[in-house]
C-alpha cells in the first residue's frame, strides 16, 4: 500500500519563517515531503536567465543547509510539476498540497489551471495561502489599504519546525536529470549572494546605518548601491518576506535606530512592491498587452540596430552605457536608471516595451512580474493615467554622477575624460581630443540618435494618443479598479 503523505510546494518562497503553509502543513500527522520543481518550461522562458536560476539554486543550497538542523532533507526535481506528482504518487498517495499563491507570469498562471484539474482528477486537496499584502479574486482598491497594513502588521506564520522532525520524509533521489547545471554553481560574486543569512546582514545594515543615507542616495546610480536596501532579490524570491522585512523596519524605527525617515520612505515603497504585484494579479494580460487598449494604435517597428546598442551598453550616452553595463554584470541598478533605461529604450529609441522588457527581466537578479510589467507600462507611457516621463540621460548624469565616478566604473573608455566632458564625450574639441588621445566614434560610440528631435517626436505621439476618444475612455476604467482611495501612490 502507498504511504499517505502531504507535500509542501516551495515557489517563489524559499524560507522557513512567516510561512502559512508550512506552519499548517506541520499541524498535521500524515509525514510531510518538502519539494522544489525546477520546471522545464520557465528554465527556458525567456523572461529568465541563467543568473535567476543560479540565485535560486543557491538559494535552495542554504534552505537545505538549514533543514539539516532538523535531519530532513528537500527534494528538487527537475520536471514538469504534473509529471512530478504523476511520479510522486507511484511512490506514495499525495493526500494535501500546501503552497503560497503565486501572481506569475502566464506559464505559472496556466500551469496552475491545468493542476486544478489535474489534482481533482487524483482526489488530491491543493491549499494556497497568501503571500504577501495581495489579495485574490479583488475587483476594486476600496479595502486593499486597510487590508494591507493590517496584513503586515499581523503576527507572522511561524511553523513549528521542531515537527519537521518528525513528520517530513528524508529527501531520496531526485526526479529528473541533469542537475544541477554546471553554470549554477559558480556565483558571480558582482551580484547579491542569494543565502538568508547575508540577506539578513543587508537588513541589519539598512535598519541600524545605511538608512541614513537613503534619502540622499535613493537617486544616485553609485550611492544608491550601499544606500537603499538592496532587499529586492529576498523579497522576489521569497527568502524573506514583505511581512518579515516591513516588521524589521519598523522594530528599528521604534527602537530609534538608523533614520525614521529613510525606514518610513523604504517601508512605503514595501506597499508598493504589494501595490504592483495586486495590480498584476488584478490584469494579468500586461505581460503581452498595452495597459491602455487605445495604445494599440501606436506604431513602433522594431529597430534591431537601435536595440542592440542599448542592450549591450554602446548607444554613445554614458549613462545609458553605463547603467546598461553595470545591470548586466551585477544584476541591479536603482529605480531612477531602471526608469531612464526603460524611457530610452521606448521613448527615445521608439521601441516596442516587449523586448525592452524581456531585456531587463533577465538581467534584473530581482525579477518580479508583478512589479516588473506595470513598472515597465507605466515607464512605456502605456497606463494613460501616470505623467509621461521621458528621462534626459544627460541630465541625469549631471545631476545624479557629476563627477562621473559611476560612469567611469562602468565604461572604462571613457575614464581618462576630464569630469566635465564625460557626460557629452562627443562635444570634445579637437585639441581636447589630442590631449586626451580620446576620439568620438573611435575610442567610445558617438550617440545613435539626436536626443532633443527623438524626445520631441515621442512626447507629440504619445500626448496625441492621450487625447483620443479611446485613450481618455480606457484612462477613466484603469483609475477607477487600480487606484487606492486617497492620495495616489501610482
Ligand atoms: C522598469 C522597472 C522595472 C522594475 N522591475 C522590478 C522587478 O522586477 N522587481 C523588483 O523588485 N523591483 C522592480 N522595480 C522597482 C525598483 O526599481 C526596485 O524594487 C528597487 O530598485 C530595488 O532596490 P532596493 O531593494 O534597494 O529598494 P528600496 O528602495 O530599498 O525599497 C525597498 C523595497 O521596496 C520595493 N520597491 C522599491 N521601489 C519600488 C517600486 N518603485 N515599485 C515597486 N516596489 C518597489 C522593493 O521590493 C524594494 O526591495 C522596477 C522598476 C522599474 C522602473
Amino acid at each position: 500500500m502507498r504511504k499517505p503523505i502531504n507535500v509542501l510546494w516551495f515557489k517563489r518562497d524559499l524560507r522557513l519563517s512567516d510561512h502559512e503553509p508550512l506552519m499548517e502543513a506541520l499541524k498535521i500527522k500524515e509525514p510531510l515531503l518538502l519539494l522544489y520543481v525546477f520546471e522545464p518550461s520557465l528554465l527556458r522562458h525567456p523572461n529568465y536567465s541563467d543568473m535567476h536560476w543560479s540565485f535560486v539554486w543557491e538559494a535552495l543550497m542554504d534552505l537545505s543547509h538549514q533543514l539539516k538542523e532538523y535531519q530532513v532533507g528537500l527534494r528538487i526535481a527537475f520536471a514538469e510539476v504534473e509529471e512530478v506528482f504523476t511520479q510522486l504518487q507511484l511512490e506514495f498517495e499525495v493526500k494535501t498540497v500546501f503552497s503560497h499563491a503565486e501572481t506569475g507570469l502566464k506559464a505559472t498562471y496556466d500551469r496552475d489551471i491545468a493542476l486544478i484539474d489535474y489534482f481533482s482528477k487524483e482526489g488530491i486537496i491543493w491549499r494556497e495561502y497568501q503571500q504577501n499584502g495581495v489579495v485574490r479574486k479583488l475587483s476594486n482598491r476600496s479595502s486593499w489599504l486597510k487590508r494591507w497594513y493590517s496584513y503586515m502588521s499581523a503576527e507572522t506564520a511561524t511553523p513549528d519546525l521542531n515537527r519537521l522532525r518528525k513528520l517530513s520524509l528524508l529527501n531520496k533521489t531526485e526526479i529528473g536529470r541533469d542537475l544541477p547545471y554546471p553554470s549554477w554553481l559558480s556565483r558571480n560574486p558582482m551580484r547579491q549572494s542569494a543565502k538568508r543569512e547575508k540577506g539578513m546582514r543587508y537588513l541589519k545594515s539598512f535598519c541600524t546605518e545605511r538608512s541614513k543615507n537613503y534619502g540622499k542616495g535613493i537617486s544616485k546610480p553609485e550611492l544608491s548601491r550601499k544606500s537603499c536596501s538592496r532587499m529586492s532579490p529576498y523579497l522576489s524570491w521569497g527568502i524573506f518576506s514583505v511581512r518579515e522585512v516591513y516588521q524589521a523596519m519598523n522594530v528599528a524605527k521604534k527602537a530609534g535606530q538608523g533614520s525614521k525617515s529613510g525606514l518610513n520612505a523604504a517601508m512605503i515603497r514595501l506597499r508598493w512592491h504589494c501595490h504592483f504585484i495586486q495590480k498584476f494579479e488584478m490584469e494579468e494580460r500586461i505581460e503581452y498587452e498595452n495597459f491602455n487598449k487605445a495604445y494599440d494604435l501606436l506604431e513602433k517597428p522594431i529597430n534591431a540596430k537601435l536595440l542592440a546598442a542599448w542592450m549591450t551598453g554602446t548607444t554613445g550616452f554614458p549613462m545609458v552605457d553605463a547603467c546598461m553595463r553595470c545591470l548586466r554584470e551585477t544584476g541591479y541598478v536603482n529605480f531612477r536608471m531602471r526608469a531612464m533605461l526603460t524611457s530610452f529604450a521606448v521613448h527615445h529609441l521608439w521601441q516596442p516595451w516587449k523586448p525592452v522588457s524581456m531585456h531587463l527581466s533577465r538581467i534584473f537578479l530581482d525579477f518580479e512580474p508583478g512589479i516588473h510589467y506595470p513598472q515597465i507600462q507605466m515607464q512605456a507611457g502605456m497606463t494613460g493615467i501616470n505623467t509621461i516621463r521621458i528621462y534626459n540621460p544627460i541630465k541625469q548624469s549631471i545631476d545624479h554622477d557629476p563627477h562621473g565616478t559611476f560612469i567611469k566604473k562602468w565604461v572604462p573608455e571613457l575614464t581618462d575624460l576630464p569630469s566635465d566632458a564625460i557626460h557629452k564625450p562627443w562635444e570634445l574639441g579637437p585639441i581636447d581630443q589630442q590631449l586626451f588621445d580620446f576620439i568620438p566614434g573611435r575610442n567610445y560610440p558617438i550617440p545613435i540618435i539626436n536626443l532633443d528631435s527623438a524626445r520631441k517626436e515621442a512626447s507629440d505621439r504619445l500626448y496625441g494618443m492621450r487625447k483620443t476618444k479611446a485613450g481618455r475612455k480606457e484612462s477613466t476604467r484603469i483609475l477607477a479598479r487600480h487606484t487606492n482611495p486617497g492620495p495616489r501612490n501610482a
